[in-house]
């Protein structure tokens, strides 16, 4: 079994879409670990993000996922990285992601995505450490 780190960002609560993403989430058959709104201080997003610094939209990115609550949360499942990117779709909502997943649905933005999701195991436990340094691994 694996561990990934997920976010339903800023526009996904301003939206109201908190429901229909865990729905999708419990759905495919992935566990909530933990689950938390919060809203995310900049050293967190910077943490978060890290390996975008320096990039353009690097400063529009902090910005938006600072911009008002987020749902954080850590899933478990068997390849729960590649389920839970699998659902969420690609990067860009338009080009990439296809119907039937949650960008592919929902967004059009390629900032304004909805969901982020750890991009590998390693990923996921340096972030689900940023994100719930409680939470033991
Ligand atoms: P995430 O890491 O959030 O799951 P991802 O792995 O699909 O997304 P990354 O390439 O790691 O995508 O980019 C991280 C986030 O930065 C994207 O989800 C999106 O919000 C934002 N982003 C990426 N590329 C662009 C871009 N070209 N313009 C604006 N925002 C972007």
């Amino acid at each position: 079994t694996e561990r990934t780190l997920v976010l339903i960002k800023p526009d996904g609560v301003e939206r109201s879409l908190v429901g229909d993403i865990i729905s999708r989430i419990e759905r495919k058959g992935l566990s909530l670990v933990a689950l938390e709104l919060k809203t995310v201080s900049d050293e967190v997003a910077r943490g978060h993000y890290a390996e975008h610094e320096g990039k353009p939209f690097y400063p529009s990115l902090l910005e938006f996922i600072t911009s008002g609550p987020l749902v954080a949360a850590v899933l478990e499942g068997p390849r729960a990285v590649a389920a839970f990117r699998q659902i969420a779709g690609g990067t860009d909502p338009v080009e990439k992601a296809v119907p039937g997943t949650i960008r592919g649905d929902f967004a059009l933005s390629t900032q304004n995505n909805l969901v982020h999701g750890s991009d590998s195991p390693e990923s996921a436990e340096r972030e689900i450490a940023l994100w719930f340094p409680d939470l033991g691994v």
